[in-house]
């Protein structure tokens, strides 16, 4: 291989569908001659990729930012910044006032171009085009994030994504069964299908569109696209009206997809799903959550809870609680609402006090751990199948840990091994002989 032509240290911010785009640039990157370090002070360049989702998830990129920025400014340290992601496609216009400490900024729409960026920071001229690779991905997990869509069509009154994002776009079919075949070629044991809206995939293809169309059918592709290998697929993120029939019967029916299923409703009460320009009615919710149940065995449930959007009134946040007690989601997120800049929500009157809202998300939380915990609690006593993710060493003591098909990679809890010897990557079966929180403890039989 050339001599490097840089050393690239990355910082990824905010959700997995970030970790995603920083894999995506640091293999564009790689493959044009950098090289990556895993600290600041080897590193020629700093690629900080930003949060944007909330309010708070801005504050922690700006922060993680200045606390460079000032070490470039005192002269501790004369390294480069390239800003990426979100909070450059939110803010761009205002920012380098701002931030004058950053050498570039790059929005999501522009990651594509990544190689030229910073190339251009670090003054490096080619003869040719840099090289792009065929597969984007670099991970050594066992799980691996795959992107099927950017952006979203449902403008949420709450919710800033669409502004950050653009609009809905869906990745096409064949690139991603063949970011799927490449990784699977590579050891991954698990695909987590990953888009802001993945109900509707497909929905933008233009009519004449060949192969797959909708999620159902994508699935059934990328299914059929990872066999011989024993793989799990997981797709995470649907909104309530993507759970089509066919979809339904496809994750019932395909060994390979986990009956696994991630809606995040927000709300149940119909009046603030509407403030919320969400449709549905806690009877509607709870009607489909409980046709999943009955129609897929063993479906596990994931959502995620708004507390205090404006103008909740109590009853309408008891009916949230009702409603979350009685559906028993296995895993519950729960967000205190956030003002966010550009939103409708924003505008709206009778914003929640600060303190109720803390008050109700606590509320929130306490009933979803209990939840929670009380579905963790419920598979002591069975078998099941655990990836192994990583070996950890602490004061002398070496715990393999993994998590069940039922636990979404870093979301929902891990599985403690009594495992002597095990690969990140081994499929073990696995008896669960004890629980805590969200975490269980489970004796390897095979
Ligand atoms: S569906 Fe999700 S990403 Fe799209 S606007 Fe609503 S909350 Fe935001």
């Amino acid at each position: 291989m050339a001599d490097s032509l840089g050393k690239l240290m990355f910082i990824t911010l905010g959700c997995a569908k970030n970790e995603v785009d920083t894999d995506r640039m640091r293999s564009r990157l790689m493959a044009a001659g950098y090289e990556e370090v895993d600290e600041s002070v080897q590193a020629d360049c700093v690629l900080i990729n930003t949060c944007s989702f909330l309010a708070s998830a801005t504050e922690e990129s700006v922060t993680a930012t200045l606390e460079l920025a000032e070490d470039v400014h005192d002269g501790i340290r004369n390294v480069p910044i390239v800003m990426c992601g979100c909070v450059p496609s939110r803010y761009g216009d205002d920012l380098p006032e701002q931030l004058p400490e950053v050498a570039s900024f790059v929005p999501t729409q522009d990651e594509e171009n990544i190689v030229e960026r910073v190339d251009a920071v670090l003054d490096v001229h080619r003869s040719a085009p840099a090289f792009v690779p065929s597969t984007l991905r670099t991970v050594e997990a066992a799980s691996a994030y795959v992107k099927i869509s950017d952006g979203c069509n449902r403008f949420c009154s709450f919710c800033a994504i669409p502004y950050i994002r653009g609009r809905y776009a869906s990745r096409p079919a064949e690139e991603i069964i063949a970011e799927v075949r490449s990784l699977v070629a590579g050891g991954v044991r698990e695909i987590v299908l990953i888009g802001q809206d993945t109900g509707v995939w497909g929905s933008d293809f233009a009519d004449d569109t060949e192969g797959p169309r909708t999620l159902a059918e994508l699935l059934r592709s990328v299914a059929e696209a990872v066999r011989p290998e024993r793989v799990w697929i997981r797709v995470l993120y649907l909104q309530p009206e993507g759970m089509t029939n066919d979809l339904i019967a496809t994750i019932r029916d395909t060994p390979e997809v986990l009956p696994y299923i991630d809606i995040p409703v927000q709300h149940c009460s119909a009046s603030v799903l509407k403030r919320m320009r969400r449709s549905g009615s806690a009877d509607e919710l709870e009607k489909l959550f409980e046709r999943l149940r009955n129609e897929i065995p063993g479906m596990v449930l994931r959502s995620t809870a708004m507390a205090g959007f404006p103008g909740e009134t109590e009853e309408e946040f008891e009916e949230l609680l009702g409603f979350l007690d009685r559906v028993g989601f296995d895993y519950t997120s729960v967000f205190a609402y956030s003002q966010e800049d550009g939103t409708l929500a924003a505008t709206l009157p009778d914003q929640i006090d600060e303190e109720v809202k803390i008050e109700r998300a606590q509320a929130l939380t306490d009933l979803a751990e209990s939840l929670g915990f009380a579905a963790t609690a419920a598979h002591v006593g069975e078998r099941a199948e655990v990836i192994v993710d990583g070996v950890e060493e602490s004061d002398g003591v070496r715990e393999v840990i993994g998590h069940a098909w039922f636990q979404a990679p870093d979301s929902d809890g891990a599985v403690h091994l009594d495992a002597d010897e095990a690969t990140v990557g081994d499929m073990l079966t696995v008896e669960f002989t004890d629980s805590f929180c969200y975490e269980l403890v489970g004796h390897v039989v095979e």
